[in-house]
Parts: C-alpha cells; structure tokens; sequence
C-alpha cells in the first residue's frame, strides 16, 4: 500500500452516483483511507433545506467539481442516518433534532461505505461536528472581548466550548456516532476550536462559562481581558503608520516577544483557548479508550498557521492525545480572509486606505500574492477555474512549522482542499508529496472531477521530486 491517502466522501455522492462507481474511482485514484459523516440528503426546492457546496458566508462561485443530481450547485434536505439516542441527552439543554429519514432513503448508506472501504482494504473514519448542537441557546454563544456576539462573517453557528451545556451534548453526540458505527477506525471532529474566520472571532470568547473555566484553571481573566481589550482599542485607533509598523513587528521576533512581554494577557488567552481545545480532546481520547473496543484513531482537524494559535488547535500538545493532526489547507476560504477581516478593520477605521490594510493582512497571515494595488475585490471565494491568489509556497511553511511541533509523536496529514483550479491542483499535490508530510487527507470526493483524480492519481503516486 502506498503513502497515506484519504478522500472525504459525502454520502450525497454515494447515493446519486453508487457505491461501486466512488469506490471504483477512489480505487483506482489509490485511496488508503475514507471518512464520511453520518447523513443523507436528497435535492430540495430553491430556498429550502441548505445550499450545497455551503457558501462559506459569500462564496457564491464555489461549485461542485461532479455532479450531484446533474448539478453543480443545489439545495439539499439532510437526515441524520441514525435514531439518537435519547438517554444519551438527558443530562443535557440540548436535544439531537428527531428528523426521521423518509422511508424511500436507504439510511444505511454511512454504514455502507464503511463496510465498503473495509472490503477493498481501506480505512474507514467518522466525522461529526459535537459543538453544533441545534438551536444554540443565546447564553452558549461565543462573546466578544467587548461583551457582544460577533457581528463579523459567521461560517457556521458553533457554541462554546466552554458552555456546560454544550459540552455535555457534544460528548453524547460523541458517543451516539460511535455507538451506530462500531466499525469506524477513527473519528474526526470539526469545529472544536475558536472561530478564526473574522478578526472579531478571534477576541471571543469572554462569556461567563470561559470566565468561570479560567478562573477555575488558575488564569488571571482580568490582566487575559485587560490586555485583550487594549489590542481591541488599538484595532480601532489604527493609522498608516501603525499598519506599517505593525508589519515591522511580523517580520522581528524581537519586536513581537516585546509587545507580548507588555501585554503577557494576549500570550496567556491564546494559552487558555488552547487549554480548551486541548481538554475536550483529551476526554474524547479517555471516552474512547474506555468503549471497551481496541484503539481508535483519533485526528485533529482544525485551521493551519498562523490562524490555529488564535483557534486553540494546539497541534505540539495534541498530537500526544491524537493519532493525526490534520490541518486544513482550505485555500478557497484563506482567499477571501484578507477581506472579511479588512472589512472590519476597515468598519472601525473609515479613513484607511484599502490597500494599507491589505498589504498588513496578507503579511499578518502569511498569504504572500503579486496582486499590485490591493482592493477587497481581489479577495473572494473563487470561481472554479479561478487562481488562488496566495502563493502555494506559504503552504510549504506551514506544513514544516506543524511537523516541527509534533515531532513525530502523531502523523501528520493535512487536509488538502480540491477546490483549485487543475494546474494549482497538481501544484499543491506535487507540493504535499515532496513535503514533511506523513500523507494527506482530500476535502472531498465532490471536487474531484475525473481530471482532478487524474492528477491526483499520477502526482501523488510518484516519487518525491
Ligand atoms: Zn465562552
């Protein structure tokens, strides 16, 4: 068997395609390894049920490399595969959503493509989302340094991970998922870190349940949030110069470690949100070591450098707890980064140029491009055929900065996003290939039309250049 491959399928695929023709096409694309997520869906009206690939908040160009139901782009009604286990919540705010799957769906499709990938030699893992409980109570939503929810772009409605309530569900959902598929190998989690997808994401989360959390852990919550706000007010005083200086500091250690010694409040509330991350992750491993079945994989899905210190994805610590880290190389998303975050910046400071703002993100965020002149209309979601702006090399860097954390002590398999134009494709793949990587995860089956398999087919199998 070759270097690790694993490709995401959604069921959808499965159900619209057939098992034989995706695991043909896996096959021969040389799979090692699936996940999928425990749903099944089937085309709905315009306006109703979720539109399918998700926006993203404005990604709007985003479409499918095949098709599902002959297109593109739809909207899709999604059922749980399973009956929750209502004993499970008892103890908890939150109830699973009792949707029950029409009875002209075949339900069992997850089940299936587990048994399927095991019958050809593959991996088969699980995926869940724990911290989305349905309908998240007002009093469980992240909050901002400045006491408010974040009013910036909101990709998915997430609780925090600190909130009692939430946490209790999203360790029953933990645990329903692996009782209905005892035979997964390995389980992911998504969305079990801090939102880094708008800078005010990225001061949450100050409600009562962190407050009480880091008190509770020894953290001085008054210097985290005094220090914290002063990196708020500084955010909305910002001039020119600043920015210039501002990218001074990103370029000097020294520099940075002197702001950070003024203000040890920041270092310490990345420090907390990583303690968090790093705690739920540690009582799923200790959940599964005890289900009485032998070891489970478990990975750690989450954003890359330099957003994952904000996130709480602690990858040096977690890789003790995981079998896998799993960064995201979700370019499509980091394209448009630039401007949802200059977009508050620019909110709270009018009179910045677009460009002065720009030119600091994409350093802030290592997203190196040769656009001269920089406006938001650069920064979007792509089309299909669209370049990624970012240079791919950037991607290079934070690959080696993650193996360099982990040191071994869990593999490392980032999650390739294949929603990239095809000569980008082949970059990124050739660019995996020749890097620390153990293997690579692929986000996901429904961007990999047949001339992307293709490339992933001979790029991949070849020998590091
Ligand atoms: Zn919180």
């Amino acid at each position: 068997m070759g270097r690790f491959l694993g490709i995401f399928i959604n069921p959808a695929f499965v159900q619209y395609e057939g098992l034989d023709r995706v695991f043909d096409n896996l096959q021969s694309a040389g799979a090692t390894a699936v996940v999928t997520h425990p749903g099944v869906a089937r085309p709905a009206a315009d306006g109703k049920g979720g539109r399918f690939p998700p926006l993203h908040t404005d990604g709007y160009n985003r479409v499918l490399g095949r098709e599902l139901w002959g297109k593109r782009e739809l909207h899709l009604q999604t059922f749980r595969a399973f009956d929750p286990d209502p004993a499970l919540y008892a103890d908890t705010a939150y109830a699973p959503t009792a949707r029950p799957v029409p009875d002209d769906m075949d339900r069992e499709v997850p089940a299936r493509i587990i048994a399927e990938a095991h019958k050809r030699g593959m991996q088969a893992h699980v995926q869940i989302s724990p911290f989305q409980p349905p309908g998240v109570r007002p009093e469980d939503r992240p909050i901002c340094v400045d006491g408010a929810p974040p009013r910036g772009p909101l990709v998915a409605n997430v609780a925090c991970l600190n909130s009692p309530q939430a946490h209790a569900y999203a360790l029953a959902a933990v645990r329903d998922l692996l009782a209905h598929y005892p035979d997964a190998d390995g389980l992911f989690m998504d969305w079990v870190e801090y939102d880094a997808y708008g800078i005010e994401g990225c001061f949450t989360c100050f409600c009562p349940h962190c407050e009480a959390a880091a008190n509770g852990q020894g953290f001085d919550w008054a210097r985290i949030k005094g220090d914290t706000m002063r990196l708020w007010d500084w955010l909305h005083a910002l001039t020119p110069r600043e920015l210039v200086r501002s990218r001074r500091v990103m370029r000097n250690p020294s520099e940075l470690l002197e702001r950070l010694t003024d203000a040890p409040g920041v270092a310490e509330f990345l420090r907390f949100k990583a303690d968090t991350v790093v705690g739920f992750y540690r009582q799923v491993r200790d959940m599964l070591n005890g289900s009485g079945r032998p070891r489970r994989h478990m990975s750690a899905r989450g954003w890359p450098p330099p957003w994952n210190r904000s996130s709480g994805m602690d990858y040096r610590r977690l890789a003790t707890i995981c079998d896998a880290v799993t960064p995201k190389l979700f370019t499509f998303d980091y394209c448009a980064l630039p401007r949802w975050y200059g977009q508050t910046l620019l909110d709270w400071n009018p009179d910045l140029p677009q460009a002065a703002i720009l030119d600091a993100l994409v350093e802030w965020m290592n997203l190196p491009d040769d656009i001269e002149n920089r406006s938001f209309a650069h920064y979007n979601i792509p089309a299909p055929g669209e370049r990624h702006p970012a240079k791919l090399e950037s991607y290079r860097a934070r690959i080696e900065e993650v193996a360099a954390q982990i040191e071994g002590r869990a593999r490392c398999l980032p999650f390739a996003h294949a929603y990239l134009p095809e000569p980008q494709w082949e970059e990124m793949l050739a660019l995996l290939r020749d890097s620390p990587a153990d293997g690579i995860w692929v986000q996901m089956y429904g961007y990999l039309s047949d001339t992307k398999l293709d490339i992933l087919r001979r790029v991949w199998r070849t020998e590091a250049g």
